[in-house]
C-alpha cells in the first residue's frame, strides 16, 4: 500500500527531504497554490516569481 507516496504535484516519486513533494519546485508550486487560494487580495494580484519552471512533465 504505497500508493501515496508520490508527488500530489507531479506524481513522481517524491524525495524525504521535501516530502510529501518530490523537490522544492513542487513543494513551493503547493505553497503558492493555497497562498493564492487563501491569501489572494483582489487587485493586488502580484505575479509570482518563477525562477525555474523548466519542469518535465
Ligand atoms: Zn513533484
Amino acid at each position: 500500500m504505497s500508493a501515496n507516496r508520490k508527488c500530489p504535484i507531479c506524481r513522481k516519486p517524491r524525495a524525504a527531504e521535501h516530502s510529501p513533494f518530490c523537490s522544492s519546485r513542487c513543494r513551493d508550486r503547493d505553497l503558492v497554490k493555497w497562498l493564492d487560494d487563501g491569501y489572494a487580495i483582489p487587485g493586488e494580484r502580484a505575479n509570482l516569481p518563477s525562477p525555474k519552471e523548466e519542469d518535465e512533465l
